[in-house]
């Protein structure tokens, strides 16, 4: 069995538990320990998958078709090894297992509460992980802040575990904020004092203090923060802001967050920590030797966060391409044929994103528009690939009035269109298409170029797709459909061979992008932006 590592937050949200939890996997992982993450969420939803961006962010897709959190995307990125439906756990899943077990008869003449039932539940899955025999550590992220009254049960299954569990076998760690007064000219440890002290009251102690701080913490510091939080010295570590969440591991290192760990949980067989690709990533970002502007146009811009796996897959991108990618946010709103120009004519490449509905989208097509007749890289992703498939298909192939059923279900050619199978789907919880599926490359092709391989596998999130009754009109006007789902022949990758970079996809690239495998595709629109800017 593994051992289990809770990490919880105090104080204030985002803090970046989900960052240190990472680091802590990637240092343990580097040590020769085989590590995973989860993150439990407070919210009642089922999954993220029916929250919008603005509340939530992005949503982010596991090979096993799981819409999750966007912290799992960092798990993936710095560990570089997949997760799946089970890493990702909210309140609403828990209640939706337990209320069915009740339906069916499980509890029979049982009153069903919160202690045990829930918190019963709750802990089967957080130590379902360790069960598999695959990992030494599991490390599990508690959502929201110690207080909240929804993470409670969280917290009240983590003490049953504290309790259960061998000493060696569990520890937590908790992350606080230590503000800084300028008028006092003093870092303030009240509020760590508090978010332990309610930690405490549920019957949680914490093991190590992880600081964040934008002043250094020194050690008197910190020697109050272990004396008043009754955490062994040493064990108050500091996580200072850093100037990209990729130092964090090497900034943990310093700290030695990795060995308090380790000796806690009395794991003795570990070696010097290799971080040798980490390092050169590192490297290779802080000193890019030139800057590729890319626009991307979307209507989520407003919030950073709603296009998380996008704007690091454009870091990994760049650090292979020892470029730094400054990223013009555009709103597809704001596009018109009359500014299009003035808006992007300057940049050294174009992303159409991801999204769902109406709003933006003739400036979506706009944009298409203007890259495809103006030689500019561009690189549409799912529903940026929908709208270079509508762009081509008014103004090359001239089909009036095309347009996707999912904005237009009326319209006169819909090239594209809902797939079969979503036809009959009437919740819309988990029932798009999602995760892996394979992908055929034809030989000759940018995409065969990019990837090197003729059978590829990406992950998937919508419900319209490319419609193959128009293949041909296409086909015949330029547009090279160069990757195609094996056994339904859906159309995952289309691309224009007369222009210098020019390709959209029905699948989410960014998903896979880690620091030690960057996405190819992006790797490649980062090298053809390069190019573009160098002119
Ligand atoms: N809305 C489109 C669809 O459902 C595109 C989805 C997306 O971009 N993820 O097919």
């Amino acid at each position: 069995m593994a051992k289990y590592i809770f990490v919880t937050g105090g104080v204030t949200s985002s803090l970046g538990k989900g960052i240190i939890a990472a680091s802590l996997a990637k240092l343990l992982q580097a040590r020769g320990i085989t590590a995973t993450i989860q993150k439990f969420d407070p919210y009642i939803n089922v999954d993220p998958g029916t929250l919008n961006p603005y509340e939530h962010g992005e949503c982010y897709v596991t090979e096993d078709g799981a819409e999750t959190d966007l912290d799992l995307g960092h798990y993936e990125r710095f560990l570089n090894i997949p997760t799946s439906q089970a890493n990702n756990v909210t309140t609403g899943r828990i209640y939706q297992t337990v209320i069915n077990k009740e339906r069916a008869g499980e509890f029979l003449g049982k009153t069903v509460q919160v202690v045990p039932h829930i918190t019963d539940e709750i802990k089967h899955r957080m130590l379902l992980l360790g069960k598999e025999g695959k990992f030494d550590v599991v490390i599990t992220e508690i959502g929201g802040t110690v207080g909240d009254i929804e993470s409670l049960p969280f917290v009240e299954t983590v003490r049953q575990i504290q309790w259960e569990l061998p000493e060696e076998d569990v520890m937590v760690v908790h992350l606080t904020l230590v503000p800084y007064l300028k008028a006092a000219k003093e870092l303030k440890t009240k509020p760590t004092q508090h978010s332990v002290r309610m930690l405490s009251e549920a019957g949680v102690h914490p093991d190590v203090i992880v600081c964040r701080a934008e002043e250094p913490l020194n050690d008197e510091i910190k020697r109050k923060i272990a004396l008043f939080c009754n955490v062994r010295a040493g064990r108050v570590i500091e996580a200072a802001d850093a100037s990209t969440i990729y130092e964090v591991p090497l900034k943990m290192l310093e700290e030695k967050l990795d060995l308090i760990v380790l000796e806690k949980l009395k794991i003795t067989n570990f070696k010097t920590p290799d971080l040798t690709k980490w390092s050169l990533f590192l490297d290779k970002l802080k000193h890019p030797k030139a800057t590729v502007n890319i626009g991307l146009i979307g209507k989520y811009i407003e919030l950073q966060d709603a296009y998380k796996s996008i704007l690091e897959s454009f870091i990994h991108a760049g650090a292979m391409n020892e470029v730094k990618v400054n990223v013009v946010n555009v709103h597809s709103e704001d596009i018109t044929k009359d500014n299009v120009k003035e808006l992007v004519g300057q940049l050294d490449g174009l992303l159409v994103a991801p999204g769902f509905g109406n709003r933006g989208i003739e400036g979506k097509i706009v944009a298409v528009q203007y890259a495809r007749e103006n030689n500019l890289p561009f690189f549409g992703i799912c529903l940026g690939m929908q709208m270079a498939v509508i762009e081509f298909a008014r103004n090359v192939v001239g089909l009036t009035g095309a347009h996707s059923v999912e904005m237009d279900p009326a319209s006169p050619h819909p090239v594209i269109n809902m797939m079969e199978e979503q036809k009959r789907i009437t919740m819309k919880g988990g029932t798009m298409r999602l995760g892996a599926y394979p992908c055929a490359i034809q030989k000759d092709t940018l995409a065969y170029e990019i990837y090197s391989s003729e059978l590829i596998s990406e992950r998937h999130r919508h419900r319209y797709e490319f419609n193959n009754e128009y293949l041909k009109a296409f086909q015949d006007k330029g547009m090279v459909t160069s990757g195609t789902n094996p056994t339904t022949g859906l159309v995952e990758i289309v691309e224009l061979p007369n222009h210098p970079f020019f390709i959209g996809v029905q699948y989410h690239p960014e998903l896979k992008s880690t620091v030690e495998a960057p996405a190819p595709l992006f790797v490649h629109f980062i090298a053809a932006a390069k190019k573009h800017a160098k002119g």
